[in-house]
């Protein structure tokens, strides 16, 4: 691993990463500051058709995969071996920001001109990858390109998800051009490194700009459905409605209730509703619930969720319909790789970079590709921590730590030994 005495003299360029997020920051805007750019959607095609040009202007060799994931190598000096990946997602929220996982994308990018520029060869490849759909926004599937890429989601089920208006994910990856040869799942990185605001204002309160982050906090994504029946909303007699829309308003506040009992660490929401049929004058005979709850203990997670249970079966008991509660998904138990942190804590010590470890609190493709491939993460701070809103920003000088760490950690992880 690099030490003090062979640090590399690799300098990130502020000012052509600023370049190149205010022009990202162009496609799918919400003016004045946010972005909305859905995955696979013709701002993303725009976006993406613009990444792969500027990585091309960087000498690298541009790989598709069926899911859409973009890879763009930059050769090792061994061939070619297992790279290290480094990237995030360029897809955003529907009302988002401008940094939430671009920022990982163009810092990597800038990565790797900086390299460029000081001459740097390293062992093993350096990939810089842009994920499919890590927001989840469009298609109600989050991390969906690297939980194809890791298998633990199949191809053929991923391309069938359908957005609001039923166009599936394959349909949409055709038209907007991005279905690639690249099988999936994909091999194996050697290792993979992800550079993220950190959506929470822990590093923006404290003088530390960098987070080396060693772990997460486990959360479920929870489906909740009520079935109750339909009625005339106006004659028909309380006592005799099956209202699935009234058991669900139930719910929510207690599952608000409940996460609050448990204190500032544990945190919930629910975010999505879908309820049927949805219209005047008529009972609401289905509804779908999702919900976000975290809480960095797994033992006091799961006191959370029973508690949700009985809360939702109260909820549909009291308004004559049934409920019930099943988890759609859980992530954030793997912890990162100690070998792979402890490339970045060296990075920041090298750099001379104070840096604090941190927990990731939000989900990323870094928990996805962390069940094959040793893995870490970096987070710079974010103003006031807002994330998921137009008014995401950054300090753009509190960021460039964070990137010079990944650089160097990048580096140092491509040349090191193998990790197993
Ligand atoms: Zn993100």
């Amino acid at each position: 691993m690099t030490s003090p005495e062979t640090d590399i003299p690799i300098a990130i360029d502020g000012d052509r990463l600023w370049a190149t997020l205010e022009a990202s920051a162009q496609i799918g805007s919400i003016p004045p500051s946010g972005l909305a750019r859905l995955a696979l959607s013709a701002s993303d095609r725009q976006m993406r058709d613009l990444f792969v040009s500027w990585c091309r202007e960087a000498g690298l060799a541009v790989r598709v995969d069926r899911i859409g994931n973009i890879f763009a190598r930059r050769a090792g000096r061994g061939g070619d071996v297992a790279p290290v990946m480094i990237g995030s997602h360029l897809d955003t929220q529907v009302h988002g920001g401008r940094f939430d996982g671009i920022l990982g994308v163009l810092a990597a990018l800038e990565v790797v001109r900086a390299l460029n520029d000081a001459d740097v060869h390293t062992s093993r490849p350096v990939d810089i990858v842009c994920w499919t759909d890590e927001e989840g926004a469009r298609f109600r599937r989050s991390m969906l390109g690297s939980s194809v890429f890791t298998g633990e989601l199949e191809l053929t089920q991923a391309l069938l998800l359908t957005d609001d208006d039923g166009v599936t994910v394959g349909d949409a990856l055709t038209e907007i051009g991005y279905v690639g040869e690249a099988g999936v799942p994909g091999p194996p990185p050697h290792a993979y490194l992800e550079l993220h605001i950190e959506q929470n204002s822990i590093l923006d309160e404290s003088d530390v700009d960098v987070g080396i982050v060693d772990s997460s906090y486990p959360t479920y994504i929870l489906a909740v459905h009520f079935e109750g029946r339909t009625a005339h909303a106006g004659p028909t007699p309380m006592a005799k409605r099956h209202d699935a829309l009234t058991g669900a308003a139930r719910a929510i506040v207690a599952i608000d209730e409940i996460t609050r009992r448990h204190g500032p660490e544990a945190k919930s929401s629910t975010s999505s509703i879908r309820v049927w049929p949805n219209r005047p004058a008529i009972v609401s005979s289905s509804v779908d619930l999702r919900c976000n709850i975290c809480h960095p203990d797994d033992h006091v997670l799961d006191g959370i969720k029973r508690e949700i249970e009985r809360a939702v079966e109260a909820a549909a008991a009291a308004s004559n319909v049934t409920g019930h509660v099943v988890p759609a998904a859980r992530f954030g138990d793997a912890g990162f790789d100690s070998r792979v942190v402890a490339a970045l804590d060296a990075a920041a010590a090298t750099a001379g970079i104070p840096s604090m470890r941190i927990a990731a609190q939000a989900g990323h493709d870094a928990f996805a590709i962390a069940r094959i491939a040793p893995t870490a993460m970096v987070f710079c701070p974010c103003r006031d921590g807002i994330s998921h809103h137009p008014d995401e920003d950054v300090d753009y000088a509190r960021v460039l730590p964070s990137i010079a760490v990944l650089a160097r950690a990048a580096v140092a992880v491509a040349d090191g030994p193998e990790l197993g």
